[in-house]
């Protein structure tokens, strides 16, 4: 029975009439689902009671599309198609739970304003639907143009970590082998290259060494630049499942993050002075005789110049340069010492920096020394960002060739050519540029086209208005994506339009180095397609179709990328097919067949005795479903051994000065918003979970200062632009320091375009502002 309407009291005075109307409102829903639809009946597959109209008639679990955790998610289906979803409870990742995000996987998909058509901007400037065959012709014929005119180097793709492993390579392999475009890069330039090119230098390959049981193993866990209980909730949860009651959680942050307020010490140093702390860590270790000589010497190299290089961080020094007393130094020290199992864990606060690679080293070489790696709840370990960055890291073909490969070497290039039965002399020789070489191609005039694909850079890149303005001097922008309503889409000539998660097949490689399946629960609307069919039709248009006749399926073209990955550290030859990794609850990497160069470092995790029901063991063999790296001590580098790589300190790009007294940091707001909020922002509850509209943190005494009271408008200036927010007095921000989360649009039209001279990945976090009533400012 619909909700029923009370008469109305004919007579009633007009402000109590209203008030009997909200009372009504309130408690008698005129519209909604019938009664019989919410009455809850068993759902079976293991979900206890639904209601009726949620009754699922079959469930199928599939890897979540926001962040790098990679939780299960048991998608509930009727006749095929999603009607709900829940946290797949054997999924040995999230272990029945999921974030608010992933709760909400579904709703962006059947948003009002999803591309359900090509986008054509006509002469009157403005985007009209066209025919796929139209977008196609124009995407080719405006590119070759292009490349005749200007070189093979005019032209380039910018992609992404939040498409499947399998679109990733063939993005990158039509782009390069087929179309000839020289130069790509995607948006995990953003978030990891950083501990690419940390991992790659100190290990030999880009190889995260960890399982997500670490999380549930050490008895010391740091955590630096992670504010883990918003970034990754369900990786959060893991370390509350740590029983170990001497546990001691150390997080290494400038703010009181949530995270630092659960955590045991917590060490706010000055930002951008994280460098300095760990060598002046190695070196009071080494003071203290905490070296691990046994695997130093067996498994590493470069150990006694490191030793030698960080005599020079005094105590004194480090104290001066992070702010940080001599008693904390020490309290730090002595507990990494008195650790059994220390594991060092950073994201985007050390990433995101001027100095970033060596600042991932340096954790790396605290692990090294202390002998920190190989065993259950050790490591130096970075944790991911986009659901997909590792995919994106081993296969988008952007600065490594093809699965791990390099450009620059002649075998490797042969290897692909053969495994892909094309000539070797597609292959290029060299690296492509950086994301931002190919922002300052575009400034140069050198790169005339570009090719965007499910990524948002108009919001997300660094001093953002300069990179717009860049854009808009492009003579022709592609935009792939769901939305046509992203500020990047909007800039477009065309825009193709893109099925999203849950619309298409694949798979993930998440934070530990686990395949995961996607899975096609929902139909793209309208002409929407997989972004794996836009790229064979743009095969078949370009004239290199032939090229990709094998890359008939996302399936297909997992087999071939198990073909590129033999003999690689990553070699995932032992996975048969999609359907093996569902029977697994996905399968971490490596994963050699019998014979393979490398073995399977393994069985390396220990049984969960605290929690039983954890699935470490498959009922019916298989491989072990959490496993680590090096716990035979080899690493990847020809020698066998890791590397002690360090350099001295950086000056801050922006310092703060007169003019501009504040350092802003940027970071993640709320455990509901994800990156622009290109599909967060679609769900009314996540919307719910998160402030309405853009704010500032700032430290009390500095407001009291300022004259800026709580809720107030307040003006942020940089260099670059100026934003107005609303005032958030808070003492989880220090003195001097202002925070502002990246999610909102304007955030970086303030921040420094300066970058980690190795991994090229901009420095987001700290920047010179000033902060003012917005009154003050004309705002
Ligand atoms: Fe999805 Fe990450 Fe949330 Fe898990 S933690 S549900 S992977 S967004």
């Amino acid at each position: 029975m619909k909700g029923s309407v009370l008469p109305a009291e004919a007579g009633a005075p007009a402000r109590p009439r209203a008030l009997l109307e909200k009372a009504r409102a309130a408690f008698h829903q005129q519209s909604g689902p019938l009664t019989e639809e919410l009455v809850l009946r068993p759902g079976d597959f293991g979900l206890g009671q639904v209601p009726a109209r949620l009754k699922p008639d079959a469930t199928a679990t599939a890897v979540c599309g926001f962040c790098s955790t990679g939780c299960g998610l048991n998608v509930h289906l009727r006749q095929g198609a999603a009607i709900n979803l829940s946290a797949a409870a054997d999924y040995p990742v999230n272990l029945g739970m999921a974030c608010p995000k992933g709760w909400e996987a579904l709703t962006p998909l059947r948003s009002a304003d999803r591309a359900t058509s090509p986008l054509l901007r006509n002469t009157r400037g403005e985007l009209e639907a066209a025919s796929w065959e139209t977008a196609l012709r124009v995407f080719t014929d405006k590119f070759k143009a292009i490349q005749e005119r200007h070189g093979p180097e005019s032209l380039a793709w910018l992609g992404t970590g939040q498409i499947t492993t399998e679109e990733l390579a063939f993005l990158g392999a039509l782009a390069k082998f087929g179309m000839g475009i020289r130069h790509g890069d995607g948006n995990t330039r953003q978030c990891m290259a950083t501990a690419v090119t940390a991992y790659k230098e100190s290990f030999g390959f880009d190889a995260p060494p960890y399982t997500y049981a670490d999380f549930e193993e050490s008895d010391v866990l740091v955590f630096v630049g992670s504010n883990l209980c918003i970034a990754h909730p369900i990786l959060w949860q893991r370390v509350l499942r740590n029983r170990d009651r001497r546990k001691i959680i150390i997080v290494v942050d400038p703010r009181k993050t949530e995270t630092a307020m659960a955590a045991t010490q917590h060490y706010a140093l000055r930002p951008k002075s994280d460098l300095v702390l760990f060598y002046g860590l190695a070196n009071l270790l080494l003071a203290g005789g905490c070296v691990d000589r046994d695997f130093v010497h067996r498994h590493t190299t470069g150990f006694e110049p490191f030793a030698r290089f960080v005599q020079g961080f005094t105590p004194e020094v480090v104290s001066q340069a992070t702010g940080l007393t001599l008693a904390q130094l020490r309290q730090f020290a002595d507990t990494i010492q008195r650790g059994r199992r220390v594991s060092f864990w950073w994201t985007m606060g050390v990433n995101q920096g001027h100095e970033a690679t060596r600042t991932a080293q340096a954790l790396i070489n605290l692990a090294l020394m202390t002998g920190n790696v190989g065993r259950p709840g050790t490591g130096p370990n970075s944790i991911t960002g986009q659901c997909n960055a590792m995919g994106s890291r081993l296969f988008s073909n952007t600065t490594n060739l093809l699965g791990g490969h390099d450009f620059q070497n002649p075998a490797h290039r042969e290897k692909v050519a053969r495994v892909l039965g094309l000539d070797a002399a597609r292959i290029p020789a060299g690296n492509s540029l950086a994301y931002d070489q190919i922002v300052q191609g575009i400034a140069d005039g050198r790169i005339k086209g570009l090719w965007v694909v499910a990524t948002n850079g108009s919001h997300s890149w660094i001093d953002q208005s300069h990179f717009n303005a860049l854009l808009d001097r492009l003579e022709f922008l592609v935009v792939q994506d769901m939305f046509a309503s992203t500020e990047t889409a909007q800039r477009a000539h065309l825009v193709l339009p893109a099925a999203g998660w849950g619309e298409k097949e694949g798979t993930f490689i998440n934070s530990e180095r686990r395949f995961g399946r996607v899975r096609k629960v929902a139909r793209a609307p309208g002409r929407a397609l997989a972004d794996f069919h836009i790229f064979q039709l743009l095969a078949r248009q370009w004239g290199c179709g032939e090229m990709f006749s094998r890359w008939t399926s996302p399936e297909a073209v997992f087999q071939i990328l198990k073909a590129l990955s033999r003999g690689q550290p990553c070699d995932f030859t032992g996975i048969r097919d999609f359907a093996h990794l569902d029977a697994c609850g996905g399968i971490q990497w490596p994963f050699p067949e019998a014979g393979s160069m490398r073995p399977v470092p393994g069985p390396t995790v220990s049984a969960h005795k605290s929690h039983p029901s954890h699935p470490s063991h498959p009922a019916g063999g298989g491989p072990e479903r959490e496993r680590r790296l090096f716990a035979d001590g080899a690493f990847f580098h020809p020698d066998g051994k890791a590397r002690f790589v360090f350099e001295a300190p950086r000056a801050l790009p922006e310092p703060t000065d007169e003019d501009f007294p504040f350092l802003l940091l940027t970071g993640r707001g709320t455990s509901a918003q994800w990156h622009t909020g290109t599909r967060t922002e679609k769900s009314a509850v996540l919307r719910k979970l998160r402030p309405p509209g853009i704010y500032v943190e700032i430290n009390p005494s500095d407001a009291q200062r300022l004259r800026l009271a709580p809720q107030a408008k307040v003006c942020v200036e940089s260099r670059r632009g100026q934003l107005v927010a609303t005032a958030f007095v808070t003492p989880t921000i220090q003195p001097g320091q202002l925070f502002i989360p990246m999610h909102y649009p304007a955030a970086n039209q303030l921040t420094c375009a300066a970058f980690d001279p190795y991994s090229r990945q901009p420095s987001y976090k700290a920047c010179a502002v000033q902060i003012c009533p917005a009154s003050d400012a004309g705002g």
